[in-house]
């Protein structure tokens, strides 16, 4: 529910209505801007009578909000959330790359992939140390040694990490070592780890779930900011539909909906949402020609031998064709 107060209220006509609706076991969110002034009513709705609202002078009008999200909806927030990593600003119109091996292998190969993204214009650096395999005898990263190993490439590079917490128990030491936290689309429904990432002081990024909807996406955010974290970065990673070229259905759609619904940044991640190195450009320029504000892009210096995801990850120089064509496409937009 979002209650519009008239131009002329005064700040403590605004704290006594606050007040009474906080009465009523709800929570307030002053969403105003420059041009409204807007509280956000969050909690239980039944147990509000619009007309007590409406009798109060200072109410110019009270809008039942259609979603079932609130913190994470465009009608709470009208203006793009812009959230700053080491003084990078994702979101706001800015098109960020990030860009990284699957899962983190060596020092060796951390280090050399990070400074060849550097150099190809990324602005962070992805690279997974506890990954979420779908077989038990694939390679399930270095863990706490790969977030060591991403600190030493951070050192060397300067570029901020992004990197998955798969459950409650590593996520404080993810937390730790990087400066986003990943969660990833396995995990999209998984309420404990969503409920930690809202008590946490880093910003997360939230992968879609492979067969969950733009509502139940934004669903999870909503739970992670209604637990005090408001920096939350969307991820459409591709869904699971009937075909099988590609290893998902990279769903650009859920892209410009998100802008439609939400306020939050949203990336696209299409070596996931293919699964093929050859399509990768292809859909990072549609993703940025789409409205994204950012991409996720795998990259290895040796994908032919790498411990996961190699068919789908590109080599430096590719990545860095891609950041160049991606940079001129956002210029346009
Ligand atoms: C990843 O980014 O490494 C990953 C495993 O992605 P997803 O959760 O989208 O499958
Ligand atoms: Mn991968």
């Amino acid at each position: 529910m979002i209650v519009v107060l008239k131009r002329e209220t005064t700040k403590e006509e605004q704290r006594e209505l606050i007040e009474r609706i906080e009465s009523m076991g709800l929570r307030v969110k002053d969403a105003s801007s420059e041009k409204r002034c807007v509280l956000g009513i969050i909690g239980d709705e039944t147990k509000v009578d619009i007309t007590h609202l409406q009798a109060y002078r200072i109410v110019e009008k009270v809008i039942k909000v259609q979603n079932p999200f609130k913190l994470a909806s465009r009608a709470f927030q009208a203006e793009n959330s812009i959230i700053e990593v080491d003084g990078h600003k994702i979101g706001g119109g800015n098109l960020t790359i990030i860009g990284g091996p699957c899962s983190v292998e060596s020092e060796d190969q951390i280090i050399t992939i990070a400074k060849a993204v550097k150099k190809a214009g990324a602005h962070i650096l992805r690279g997974g140390a506890f990954k979420p395999r779908t077989s038990p005898y694939s390679f399930q990263g270095l863990g706490v040694e790969g977030l060591k190993l991403l600190r030493k490439a951070k050192q060397e590079t300067g570029l901020p990490i992004i990197t998955e917490a798969m459950s409650t128990e590593e996520f404080d030491v993810v937390e730790e070592y990087s400066d986003i936290i990943q969660i990833g689309a396995r995990n999209m429904q998984n309420f404990a780890l969503l409920k930690k990432a809202g008590k946490a002081s880093k910003p997360i990024c939230l992968k879609r779930g492979m067969s969950a909807t733009i509502e139940e996406l934004l669903m999870s955010a909503e739970r992670i900011m209604a637990e005090g974290n408001a920096d939350v970065i969307l991820c459409e990673r591709g869904i699971r539909t009937f075909e099988t070229y590609t290893r998902n259905t990279l769903d650009l759609a859920a892209v410009s909906a998100v802008k439609e619904l939400s306020h939050l940044p949203i990336i696209v991640d299409p070596s996931h949402g293919t699964g093929k190195w050859e399509m990768v450009e292809p859909m990072s320029k549609a993703a940025v020609a789409v409205g994204a504000d950012g991409l996720i892009i795998e990259v290895h210096n040796d994908p032919e031998r790498a411990l996961s995801d190699g068919q789908q990850s590109l080599k430096p120089a590719k990545f860095a064709h891609l950041v160049k064509t991606v940079g001129k496409i956002h210029a346009i937009v």
